[in-house]
């Protein structure tokens, strides 16, 4: 019965959400620092999408740009951030919605053409592709640019 629960706290727990960026950063294998913290839970608390260094200086204006900058490609390389280059001319990241310890199959952003926002689709998984004969995919990035719910709306409601 002890047995029991404890694999089910073990599964609830995978699930990021539910961890504390302590434990998100532990779990990543990365040292669990007070700057990293604050900085996680920043991302965690304002973008359900896709951000850039730019957007989290601006929710963050009490931490230097290159500390954030530096966190990022720490958190990148930790595989709690996932890395888009979505036309845009900045990198964006994003939040990985995985345990933290390897990668994830990724999910499908969109882009607006209109609002130039990008949006995390993260219940579409991207498409495996079917690569020639002597190639081998490492890493796969897959952008849509459209129009998303909020502007699709206003551009039928013109
Ligand atoms: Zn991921
Ligand atoms: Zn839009
Ligand atoms: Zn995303």
């Amino acid at each position: 019965m002890k047995n029991r629960l404890n694999t089910t706290i073990a599964a609830a727990i995978m699930k990021t959400e539910l961890l504390s960026a302590e434990a998100l950063l532990e779990h990543a294998g990365i040292r669990v620092t007070a700057v990293r913290i604050l900085i996680l839970k920043a991302i965690r608390r304002d973008f359900q999408n896709a951000f850039s260094l730019a957007d989290l200086e601006a929710s963050l204006p009490s931490v230097d740009r290159s500390t954030l900058f530096r966190t990022l490609t720490t958190l990148t390389e930790a595989h709690l951030l996932h890395e888009i280059d979505d036309g845009t001319g900045a990198q964006k990241y994003c939040l990985c919605h995985h345990d933290g310890t390897q990668h994830c199959p990724g999910h499908v952003h969109l882009t607006c053409i209109r609002c130039h926002r990008t949006y995390c689709l993260t219940s579409v998984e991207i498409p495996s592709v079917p690569l020639p004969e002597g190639f081998q995919a490492e890493h796969a990035e897959y952008v849509v640019k459209g129009l998303c719910a909020e502007c699709l709306t206003a551009a039928q409601n013109e």
